[in-house]
C-alpha cells in the first residue's frame, strides 16, 4: 500500500500507471520524464512531523510513506541516507552568511548521493521482480546500484565511459558487477544501456528516464529539513549535471512545504561547471528546454558533465519555481573549492561536490545572498571517489608535503614546518 495517485509527464501532463515498465511519456519520448504524484489528502493524515520524531530507523526507509514503493525493502540492504549535517561556521563568516551547513553526501555507503536514488530503483526492481537492473552512469550512480544490488543479491549490468575515474571503475568491479567499458561518453553509453535494456527487458535505472529515481533523490531534502527541525534555510545549493538531483531536491521541499511541514520554501541554487552549462545556458537565454539541442561539454568535475542534461525539465523547475539561479563556476574555481573546503570543515568533496561550494561564493560574489541568509550546501560525493582531482586541486593551491630524510634533525625538521 503506498499513496501513489500515478506518474505525470513532466511536458504535456499525461498521466501514466505505475507499471513495471513504464518509463517515459508515449508522445515525448525520454525529455518527457514522469514525475510520481502522491495523494497528499492520504499522505497528511499517514505522516507527520510527531510521528517521525519517535522513528529510530534512520535511513531513508523512515520517509516511505513518501516514497513510490508497495513494501518495505529487504532487511539486508545496506543502510542509505542518515548523512549528517556539518555545521561550517568559518565557511560562513569566510564568505559573510549569517550560516551555512553541508550535508555530507560523502558518508553515504558507496560515497555519493546516488546511494538514495539506487535504493529506490533496487527496491522497486524486487518489487517488480526483474532478474537483471541496469544502468549508464558516468560512475557514481554505477558505484550506487552496484553497491545496493550486491547488498540484496540482484545481478546488475554497468555502462560507462572508458574514461570515467579508475576509483570509481574499481569500486563497480569489487562489488560484482558486470561493467560495460563504453570507448565513448556518457552520451554514448547511455544510448546502449537504453538499447540493451529494451532488448533483453533488464529493469532500467537511468536517470531521467526510471520515474522513481528522483524520489530517493528527495529523501535529502527532507533529511536536511528534519535535522534543522522543519526550519527552512533560506538558500540549497547543489551541482547540476542530469538535473536529477536538484530536480528531487526541490521536489522534497515542495512535499514537505505543501504537506505543511515548513511555512516557506527556500531558493533553490542550481551550480553548473562553466564547461557544461547547459541549464545555466537556457535560464539565462529563456529558450525553450524541451527543444534545445545537446551542447559541447567537457569538465574536470566528471560527476556533473553532461552535453544534454536528462532531466532538465525537471531541473529548470526546481530553480524557476524556487525563485533561486542558475550559475556556471569555472574548473579553477572546483579545484579552488576542494581544499578550501576541506581545511575549513573536514568534509572532503569530489570536484562536483565542491562546485555546489564553489556557487554559494559565486553567488555571494554576486548579490543573490546577503549577509543574513541561512544556507544548505549539499556536498553530493567524498573526495577519494577522484583522488587524482584532489592531488591536482593540492597542487594548484600551491601546498604539498615536506619531503625529509629518515634521519633530519629534529631541530631542522621544526624550522621546515610553518
Ligand atoms: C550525479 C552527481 C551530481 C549531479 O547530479 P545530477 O542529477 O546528474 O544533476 C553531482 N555531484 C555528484 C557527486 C554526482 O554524483
Ligand atoms: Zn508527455
Amino acid at each position: 500500500m503506498n499513496h501513489v495517485a500515478g506518474l505525470r509527464c513532466v511536458v504535456c501532463g499525461a498521466m501514466y500507471e505505475p507499471e513495471p515498465d513504464r518509463y517515459t511519456c508515449d508522445d515525448d519520448g525520454l525529455v518527457g520524464c514522469l514525475d510520481v504524484q502522491y495523494d497528499y489528502g492520504r499522505l497528511a493524515a499517514a505522516l507527520n512531523p510527531a510521528m517521525l520524531a519517535h522513528r529510530q530507523d534512520p535511513t531513508i526507509w523512515r520517509y516511505v510513506e513518501l516514497l513510490p514503493l508497495v513494501g518495505v525493502p529487504p532487511v539486508q540492504m545496506v543502510p542509505v541516507g542518515g548523512t549528517p549535517l556539518v555545521h561550517a561556521p568559518r565557511l560562513a563568516s569566510e564568505v559573510g552568511l549569517g550560516a551555512v551547513s553541508i550535508k555530507d553526501e560523502g558518508r553515504q555507503p558507496s560515497a555519493s548521493l546516488k546511494d538514495r536514488a539506487s535504493a529506490v530503483a533496487v527496491a522497486k526492481a524486487l518489487e517488480f521482480g526483474s532478474e537483471v537492473i541496469t544502468t549508464a552512469s558516468t560512475g557514481n550512480a554505477a558505484a550506487a546500484l552496484a553497491a545496493v544490488s550486491a547488498s540484496v543479491g540482484l545481478a546488475s549490468v554497468i555502462f560507462v565511459p572508458g574514461s570515467a575515474p579508475e576509483a570509481k571503475i574499481a569500486q563497480l568491479l569489487a562489488y560484482g558487477s558486470q561493467v560495460v567499458l563504453v570507448d565513448g561518453t556518457y552520451g554514448d553509453a547511455f544510448d546502449m544501456c537504453q538499447a540493451a535494456s529494451a532488448r533483453f527487458g533488464w529493469y532500467n535505472r537511468n536517470t531521467g528516464v526510471n520515474p522513481y529515481v528522483a524520489e530517493g533523490k528527495k529523501t535529502v531534502a527532507l533529511e536536511i529539513l528534519e535535522q534543522r527541525d522543519w526550519r527552512p534555510p533560506d538558500a540549497v545549493f547543489v551541482s547540476v549535471g542530469d538535473g536529477s538531483i536538484v530536480g528531487g531536491v526541490a521536489k522534497g521541499l515542495a512535499d514537505a512545504h505543501r504537506l505543511g511541514w515548513i511555512d516557506r520554501m527556500p531558493r533553490v541554487f542550481g551550480i553548473q561547471a562553466a564547461g557544461s552549462d547547459y541549464m545555466v545556458q537556457a535560464f539565462e537565454s529563456g529558450e525553450d528546454i524541451v527543444t534545445k539541442p545537446a551542447i559541447e561539454a567537457s569538465t574536470v568535475a566528471d560527476s556533473i558533465w553532461a552535453g544534454l542534461p536528462r532531466d532538465r525539465v525537471k531541473a529548470l523547475a526546481a530553480v524557476v519555481d524556487t525563485n533561486g539561479e542558475y550559475l556556471r563556476v569555472t574548473d579553477e574555481e572546483i579545484l579552488a573549492a576542494i581544499p578550501q573546503l576541506a581545511a575549513a570543515t573536514g568534509v572532503f568533496a569530489e570536484p562536483a561536490a565542491a562546485a555546489g561550494w564553489a556557487g554559494v561564493v559565486a553567488a555571494r560574489a554576486a548579490g543573490h545572498l546577503s549577509a543574513a541568509d541561512d544556507v544548505v550546501f549539499i556536498s553530493t560525493g567524498s573526495g577519494l571517489k577522484d583522488v587524482p582531482a584532489a592531488m591536482r586541486a593540492v597542487g594548484d593551491a600551491g601546498v604539498s608535503g615536506v619531503e625529509v630524510a629518515p634521519d633530519i634533525d629534529l631541530d631542522e625538521l621544526r624550522a621546515r614546518l610553518t
